[in-house]
């Protein structure tokens, strides 16, 4: 029985849209082109053929899903997206969507706020993280052309293609087995290199692994050097640091703390905003880089001398349903420790650290590191064997717990270096250069109840298996 107070889709998605229809009403009746019309038939055959096609999907919305960074939107989102998405405002110029203009721009100190940046800082939603990324990175090349960036082994691929795409020096900064930048590295690179910003990341895309953003920052600037934080995964976790947060011992609180000292942070609501696809932000410390994205447009910017958002974005057409979606996301469910999103990721911590005690506790299983975020790393092997024998196990288990016809559990499969595996289980051998292992996303608070249970019955599939 789901709690009931949770809001089903159903109702939520009549009530948003049979609310805005009735205000389409308003405007006076019309008849639709006939053009526009659908021979029944028709429709009905591709609807059939459509809803049948989506059930290929994984089941993202199951606690059975355990692998990749995919869940569906909580049911506000769902409805406050539909509702705008009806209406379809473009977040580009105050024209295409005054109101969730207005709300994007609410957001965006919210974010900030979390963030611990102050009101003043500039920002905008994007589509994602990617092009969060993008922007923060093309400041940075704005603000100091002729010097480079330093970026850690373990920040997501992103930043190596967009810094090709921006022709900008990318010098690598080796990380430690965890996944966290080797700031003995970092301070050489610095000392080395003409570096003008170094990419930092709270809560990587492997292993939820968060650098040690307060000590980087130092050495940064001690080095006159600007500092990006890549929070796109983790910058929710930031709510777990206040006082009035969940109790979670050994958090890695100081560094997400950190973040508030960034220059620019790019952070996803729709990984842990609870917010379809379509959904990033950047934000930028200094508002006066706002510069950088100076334009006119012929076509837009008409009806207002406030701050049009596609006056500060690359992306010109922006979804203003997100911008809703969000903002009635977080009147519902609020940013706030101990309310709304805070429990919700606290309560995602948990899993993950229920799901590493549940795989110490099994001898089919193998911690490969504790989580410090939602994210666990482990292999299907005992504690002594060769990194050919786990690759091939951590395989065979995905394989085998997906395919299951009665009861599949899915996981996903992480690449780790020889060193990093050996350095992490040094009883483990190597005898390869990297070997695959199993990883969970534990992004749903409800992983918290299943942790136990599903790692019991992956450790069966591992024992009939290996
Ligand atoms: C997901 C992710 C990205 C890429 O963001 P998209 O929203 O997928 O475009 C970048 N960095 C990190 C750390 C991420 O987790």
């Amino acid at each position: 029985m789901p709690n009931p107070s949770y809001p089903t889709a159903d109702a939520l998605l009549h009530r948003a849209l049979q609310h805005v229809e009735d205000w389409e009403q308003s405007w006076g009746a019309f008849d639709p082109h006939e053009s526009l019309g659908v021979d029944p038939d028709r429709l009905d055959a591709a609807f059939d053929d459509y809803l049948g096609r989506l059930e290929g999907n994984y089941p993202f919305h199951h606690p059975r899903y355990a692998g990749q960074m995919l869940k569906p939107p909580h049911p506000v989102a769902l409805a406050a997206y539909a509702a705008a998405q009806r209406i379809n405002p473009n977040n580009h110029a105050l024209d295409g969507g005054p109101p969730t203009s207005q709300m994007e721009k609410e957001v965006v100190i919210d974010l900030a706020d979390m963030l611990g940046l102050p009101d003043t800082a500039l920002g905008h939603l994007t589509t994602g993280g990617t092009v969060a990324n993008l922007e923060a990175l093309w400041v940075a090349r704005e603000l100091h052309p002729d010097q480079a960036l330093a970026v850690a082994e373990n920040a997501h691929y992103t930043h190596g293609r967009m810094s090709d795409v921006l022709d900008m020096e990318a010098v690598p900064v080796s990380a430690d087995a965890r996944g966290r930048i080797d700031l003995e590295a970092l301070d050489r690179t610095l000392d080395q290199h003409a570096i003008g910003t170094v990419v930092l990341t709270a809560g990587t895309t492997g292993l939820g692994a968060v650098d040690p953003i307060d000590e980087a920052i130092s050495l940064c600037e001690a080095h006159d050097a600007r500092v990006h934080v890549d929070a796109a995964y983790g910058g929710f976790f930031r709510l777990l640091t206040e006082e009035s947060a969940p109790d979670l011992p050994d958090f890695p609180a100081g560094r997400f703390r950190a973040i508030e000292d960034a220059d620019s942070v790019a952070i996803d609501p729709h990984k842990h905003g609870l917010q379809p696809y379509g959904c990033g932000c950047i934000l930028f410390r200094d508002p006066a880089v706002g510069r950088f994205y100076q334009h006119d447009s012929p076509y837009t910017y008409f009806t207002s001398d406030e701050l049009h958002l596609g006056e500060i974005s690359l992306e010109c057409s922006r979804a203003g349903a997100a911008a809703g979606a969000l903002w009635c996301t977080l009147r519902a469910l609020p940013l706030a420790p101990d309310d709304g999103l805070g429990p919700i990721l606290a309560a995602c911590v948990r899993a993950a650290r229920t799901w590493a005690e549940a795989v110490d506790d099994t001898d089919a299983l193998t911690l490969v590191t504790p989580p410090e975020t939602d994210i666990v790393a482990y292999v299907p092997a005992p504690e002594e064997a060769t990194l050919s024998a786990v690759h091939e196990a951590s395989q065979a288990l995905f394989d085998a717990a997906m395919n299951d016809p009665d009861d599949p559990i899915f996981t996903s499969v992480y690449r780790l270096s020889a060193d990093a595996l050996t350095t992490l289980r040094p009883s483990l051998t190597a005898d390869r250069d990297e070997a695959a292992v199993l990883r969970s996303v534990l992004m749903k608070p409800e992983h918290e109840t299943y942790a136990e249970s599903l790692v019991e019955q992956l450790s069966t599939f591992a024992m009939d298996d290996v």
